[in-house]
């Protein structure tokens, strides 16, 4: 008879757990079918809560235990009851989001079993003829139990050589385990490269958060290397995450030519199900050594973790954008502790978050200052002040003069052009005022439409001015603009010039990545033209001159984060130049050739305009010296948005001491897929006070939103990254 009341999280937004009815007591994390409303759902099995309380004559019972995979691991499901509690969604969703898909389905699953194939006495006694070498190599590897995999990597026969092998006696399979540690390639380290590993190296065992800042090319990625190297042999598995334009063939390469024999599962969203699911269970089951891959890789169960690594981990690739909000790098942390395991955050332009929190002495600093070979000296950084220019297509002379003499000296130059979104402030290049708002702390957009300045922090609205408020010059302009037609330019006035554009594009496929790196390093490029994309780590080889086209736009912007993400990215651009022996060049086009951050970037001075971004972040209470959470909410018509965050905002009644609230103001982005977007933002001193306050509010905020106009969807995003 079933009697026994089962706990179980299912996949809706609801925040409790649903109970139903067993014929006996089931383990937490295992999985079940159960029927919910007329639909047939998977579920996971929690004991560590109480179901809400309902009459257990009323309970459904749970139609089918899925046990041909063990229950998932406890680390798991306190992962997922750390991330909903402190994101404030529903533990369900979040246990689901961290599942693989084949795993959220209501079906059980069998893995094919992971068998290893070694020679038998007979397969032993009789080698293969000397002059099938085929052979003779995998007949050597079936000394020791080899996956099938590893043998296919010995021979392209490998297949072949097993079947035949199995047929006739010679090889048996037997039971997977893990093949012994294999190391190719180890570099000499210079002493930086030593200090910073044998720092973490010495801290294996605990917890213990590190922030590796080194300069682009100063060898994070071989410390990296060595460090795993370490934990791999001391039997225990490493968790590599990285943005999600890293995760190229190149890197992926180079881990594996290093390891040759370990099992690494780089794991993506570009994924099939299938493959995903297997990787995912590799490391689960301990045959992973190294499991590498984008945010969601941070979900993996690990149950031998050694060591976690989280490289460029500035990136904003790291927090997801919907559902539940989290971001990879934070949660990578907790898991560090939560497993007593160190952890290394490796950048050459660290976020300001995690700049705080070595200067407050909660991770230590780690620095490479050195670039690990070529050319040793950092690239000098030119600026071309336009003011005093005139432009041709958006060009300034110098810049086209070097641009020249690059492509007569057969160098291949850069060209990259910031055409992030930023949303246009107006700012007067002769005293340097920019639009701020008089309410709060952020910058006044300009909305050329409804002739005003708004602003998207608190919602305050001016006119547009017709000259400078400060210096009353008339000519006050939105910032960065004008970089649409620059590439078309480039092509004019560069004749004959081989000109590669990477775009959105031509960086998604693997394939056509490939093709850029062949065209780049068979010398078939003289100028790269490109946005983001060519900010990150790619290697391109010999890079002389690095031009850097609309940057001004970065400078003041409404997103409080612009100026930091600018900084970081010009950083990696000049990072790019000068590689392997050719002393490098930048050379940036700029209206604001005083401005700090320009001139941050040209002494190299990461440190330096890292403390004067954080002090200006004291000063206006945002974060890291702040917190934030935002209320979103988005409705086919702008005032249903804002109505219900009205109605929030008048529930809500007075904020507790030291919180904040701010809005309803328009998103910046205040209309997407047919949707008008509008927020509040709470912010705090205090990150307790703040979750804690608003987590008592859920109950009173679902309430609300069950009464709201019809079509009202709402989010709340904790730690925002995007306004
Ligand atoms: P990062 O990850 O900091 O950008 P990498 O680890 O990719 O740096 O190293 C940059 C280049 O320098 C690579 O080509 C790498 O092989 C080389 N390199 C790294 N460490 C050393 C070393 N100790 N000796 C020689 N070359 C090195
Ligand atoms: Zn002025
Ligand atoms: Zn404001």
């Amino acid at each position: 008879m079933a009697s026994t009341v089962i706990s179980v999280w299912l996949d809706v937004p609801l925040r409790g757990a649903f109970a139903y009815l067993h014929d006996g007591p089931l383990p937490s994390g295992q999985r079940v079918l159960v029927s919910f409303g007329n639909r047939q759902l998977c579920g996971v099995v929690d004991t560590t809560v109480m179901p809400d309380d309902i009459a257990p004559e009323r309970l459904k019972t749970i139609l089918q235990v899925f046990d041909s995979l063990p229950p998932l691991p406890e680390s798991l499901l306190a992962q997922v009851r750390f991330a909903a509690r402190y994101y404030l969604h529903p533990q369900g969703q979040t246990l689901f989001t961290a599942l693989p898909t084949v795993l959220r389905e209501p079906r059980d699953i069998k893995l094919p079993d992971r068998a290893c194939y070694q020679l038998t006495p007979q397969g032993l006694a009789q080698p293969p003829a000397a002059r099938s070498t085929a052979k003779l190599a995998l007949w050597q590897a079936l000394h020791e139990p080899q996956e099938r995999e590893a043998l296919r990597r010995v021979h392209a026969q490998a297949s072949a050589y097993l079947k035949a092998g199995l047929a006739s006696g010679d090889i048996a399979a037997v039971p997977w385990q893990a093949p012994a540690l294999q190391i190719d390639g180890e570099l000499a380290l210079n002493d930086e490269q030593l200090a910073a590993r044998d720092e973490v190296a010495a801290n294996l065992g605990r917890f213990a958060p590190f922030l590796l800042h080194g300069i682009t090319g100063s060898g994070k990625t071989e410390v990296y290397l060595q460090l795993i190297a370490r934990v791999l042999a001391a039997g225990q598995q490493v968790l590599v995450v990285i943005p999600e334009i890293n995760l190229t063939p190149q890197l992926i390469d180079r881990f594996a030519r290093r390891f040759p024999a370990t099992r690494i599962v780089c794991l993506h969203s570009n994924l099939a199900d299938g493959e995903r699911l297997e990787g995912w269970c590799d490391g689960w089951f301990g045959r992973a050594g190294i499991v590498i891959g984008t945010r969601l890789a941070v979900f993996t169960p690990l149950p031998q973790l050694g060591l976690v690594i989280v490289d460029e981990e500035h990136d904003g690739s790291f927090k997801q954008q919907d559902g539940l909000r989290y971001h990879a790098r934070d949660l990578a942390v907790w898991r560090a502790h939560a497993a007593n395991v160190p952890v290394l955050l490796g950048s050459a332009t660290p976020s300001l978050e995690t700049v705080a929190n070595a200067d407050a002495g909660r991770y230590r600093k780690l620095v490479l200052n050195r670039r690990a070979h070529g050319s040793a000296t950092l690239p000098q950084v030119g600026l071309v002040d336009i003011r005093r220019q005139k432009l041709v297509e958006g060009l300034a002379a110098p810049v086209i003069d070097e641009l020249t003499r690059a492509l007569e000296r057969r160098e291949m130059s850069l060209v990259f052009i910031n055409r992030r979104g930023y949303s246009p402030v107006l700012a007067c290049s002769a005293c340097g005022w920019t639009s701020a708002c008089k309410h709060c702390s952020a910058r006044m957009v300009l909305h050329l439409s409804a002739r005003q300045l708004r602003c998207h922090h608190c919602g305050a609205q001016e006119r547009i001015p017709l000259q400078c408020p400060s210096c009353g010059n008339p000519d006050v302009q939105p910032l960065g603009e004008g970089t649409q037609r620059l590439e078309a330019a480039l092509q004019r006035m560069l004749p004959g010039a081989r000109i590669l554009r990477i775009d959105r594009d031509s960086t998604s496929s693997k394939a056509a990545w490939d093709a850029i790196y062949q065209r780049v390093h068979a010398g078939e490029v003289d100028v790269l033209v490109g946005t983001q994309m060519l900010a990150k780590g790619h290697d391109f080889g010999a890079l002389s001159l690095v031009v850097v086209l609309g940057s001004d736009g970065g400078l003041y912007s409404a997103d409080f984060r612009a100026g930091e993400r600018l900084f970081a990215q010009l950083m990696q651009v000049a990072g790019r130049a000068g590689r392997a022996g050719v002393p490098g060049r930048v050379l940036l086009q700029t209206q604001w050739p005083e401005h700090p951050l320009y001139q941050a970037l040209q002494q190299h001075d990461f440190d330096g305009y890292a403390a004067t971004m954080l002090q200006e972040r004291r000063e206006a209470g945002f974060p890291p010296a702040g917190f934030q959470i935002l209320l979103r909410a988005d409705a086919p018509a702008y005032a249903d948005a804002e109505a219900f965050l009205q109605g929030v905002l008048q529930q809500l009644g007075a904020m507790p001491e030291g919180v904040d609230v701010f809005g309803p103001a328009p998103a910046l982005m205040v209309r997407l897929a047919g949707r008008e977007r509008s927020q509040l933002t709470f912010e705090g001193a205090n990150r307790q006070a703040l979750h804690g306050w608003l987590r008592a509010q859920l109950p009173l905020l679902e309430q609300l939103a069950r009464k709201a106009a019809r079509g009202l969807r709402w989010s709340l995003d904790v730690d925002p990254l995007e306004m």
